[in-house]
């Protein structure tokens, strides 16, 4: 139906500039973790405020590995949110501690802090919050609720990446955050993430889990005092995380222009007219990594969704949802999860979708997709 290249949801921009560093690593006969990771590592640690900070091969073991270093394990509870990766919750299942949910805000879609607290036992050991899209949770209330009950939390900042909180950069302040870098985040490194630490000594065993437990001495001095993977990020990884982070900044102004433009373009009776949720218009704080309406439910009771992505597709648009509610999986309904726990989340993860949203997307792209989606609600 339309004449202009198809417009994607989301899409990696590698500039030339990068191109050239990872072919100096592949050159360099150096091509796994060294001076690449290090410098990474230096830059996000200066950008995090001083905070220790380690890199690894995906934001999955990233906050698998700050589960272990928190000492979370079999017995223990961990709170999350069922509207998220599949990845937030299955790390948990990996450590062996149990995944509780709690549902969601129906306005930011994040976590609900007021059920947190209900959820809360004596075996809560911590608390994951998720930033839908990079939009935070009250963070002031998440640490007062976290040293209340004196709970770890790991932040699944997976897409916060440039998103803060009343002017401090999430990751800058609080416990452990989780980034990922994986190809449609707001910067890449192909694959990967970071943990920002809180010390010297959770940086070392950092080191230890993402590298089968190893400490190394002296020139042939090796022992393993723990049980570690291999976790780590190549050099050729980090070149690409160098050349993306350089232009952190300009990304995550774009998109918050971006974001600021479907507003405009949309209208202010869109939602009256559609009967469709837009985001939190926060322009401050979230760094946009997505935007997600939440579809109305269709008049004849069938699944709205699956019908507006193929009519956004006909016109050329590309759709993602993000994401199905967790606990409705086979793997997760297997451990006694069912409809009806979580109603808002439910609900969000079934009529959720993330329109077009990219690093060198144009304005022009947002009113073909805010044309799009008026046209297929009408
Ligand atoms: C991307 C993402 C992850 C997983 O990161 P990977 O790097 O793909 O392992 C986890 N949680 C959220 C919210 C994400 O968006």
């Amino acid at each position: 139906m339309s004449q202009q290249p198809f417009l994607p949801f989301a899409k990696p921009t590698i500039d030339e500039a990068t191109i050239a560093a990872v072919g100096d690593v592949l050159r360099s006969g150096w091509i796994t973790s060294g001076p690449k990771v290090q410098a990474f590592e230096a830059q996000l640690s200066e950008y995090f405020g001083g905070r220790p900070v380690r890199t690894f091969n995906s934001g999955t073991c990233t906050m698998e590995i700050a589960l272990r270093i928190a000492g979370i394990g079999a017995g223990d509870e961990v709170i999350t949110t069922p509207i998220s990766w599949v990845a937030t919750a299955n790390v948990i299942i990996e450590t062996g501690a149990t995944p509780v949910f709690a549902d969601i805000d129906p306005v930011t879609r994040n976590i609900d802090l007021a059920q947190v607290e209900a959820a809360i036992t004596p075996r809560t050991k911590a608390i994951i919050p998720v930033y839908l899209s990079g939009l935070p949770v009250d963070m002031d209330r998440l640490y007062a609720l976290a040293k209340k009950h004196n709970l770890r939390v790991v932040e699944d900042a997976a897409q916060a990446l440039g998103s803060s909180w009343n002017g401090q950069r999430i990751g800058a302040f609080g416990d452990f955050a989780s980034f990922s870098f994986q190809a449609n985040k707001n910067i890449t490194s192909s694959e990967g993430g970071c943990l920002v630490l809180n010390n010297a000594e959770e940086a070392r065993l950092a080191e230890k889990y993402r590298l089968q437990g190893v400490t190394r001495s002296g020139f042939d001095g090796l022992d393993v005092d723990v049980l570690g993977g291999k976790f780590n990020m190549t050099d050729v990884a980090a070149a690409i995380g160098l050349g993306q982070f350089a232009h952190i900044e300009a990304i995550t102004a774009h998109r918050r222009e971006l974001a600021q433009y479907y507003f405009t373009c949309f209208g202010s009776d869109f939602e009256a007219k559609h009967g469709a949720q837009l985001p939190v218009p926060d322009f401050a704080n979230s760094n946009w990594h997505m935007f997600q309406l939440v579809l109305p439910e269709r008049q004849d009771g069938k699944p709205a969704r699956p019908a507006f992505m193929e009519q956004m597709q006909e016109r050329g648009i590309g759709i993602g949802y993000h994401y199905p509610a967790i606990h409705l999986l086979s793997m997760y309904r297997a451990r006694g999860f069912k409809e009806g726990m979580f109603p808002v989340a439910e609900k969000v993860g079934r009529l959720i979708v993330s329109l077009p949203m990219f690093n060198v997307m144009t304005k022009n792209d947002v009113e073909r997709a805010v044309s799009a989606v008026k046209s297929v609600l009408q």
